[in-house]
Formats: C-alpha cells, sequence, structure tokens
C-alpha cells in the first residue's frame, strides 16, 4: 500500500485523501451509492454510467460546497 514519506501530519493528510478517493458515494442521477472515481475529479457511476465533475480526491469539497450555494442564490436572484 502507498504510503507518504517523512512526517505524521503528512502521511494523515494522504491517508485521509485515499480514504475519500475509495469512498462509494450516492449518484446524483440514480441515488445509488455507486459513484466511483474515475480520474483526477471525475466521478463515474457505474449503475447509469453518468459522469461527474467533483473534487480531486473525494465527490465533493468544502470549496465545491460553497461554489454550489453560491451559484445556487445567484441563480435565484436573477
Ligand atoms: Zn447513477
Amino acid at each position: 500500500m502507498y504510503t507518504a514519506r517523512y512526517g505524521a501530519s503528512i502521511r494523515k493528510m494522504v491517508d485521509k485523501a485515499i480514504k475519500a478517493k475509495n469512498t462509494r458515494y450516492e449518484c446524483p442521477k440514480c441515488r445509488k451509492l455507486k459513484l466511483a472515481r474515475k480520474g483526477t475529479g471525475l466521478w463515474a457511476c457505474r449503475s447509469c454510467d453518468a459522469t461527474f465533475a467533483g473534487a480531486a480526491y473525494s465527490f465533493r469539497s468544502e470549496a465545491g460546497e460553497i461554489a454550489a450555494r453560491l451559484i445556487g442564490e445567484y441563480a435565484k436572484s436573477s
């Protein structure tokens, strides 16, 4: 298994990213827990074949959540 060298804090960050990368997420289209990472920022559903743009190592990042909320608010106000 892959391990980062030199430092406990760096190892913790890598462990967290790898765990998030290998987790299956809920597909926004068919609601099944079948969303798997296809490449950096690419998430594909193993059930309905839909592909989504997400964060590099998890389907949603904190910055992505904020951006999605701002886009939603802007779409509502215009
Ligand atoms: Zn799906």
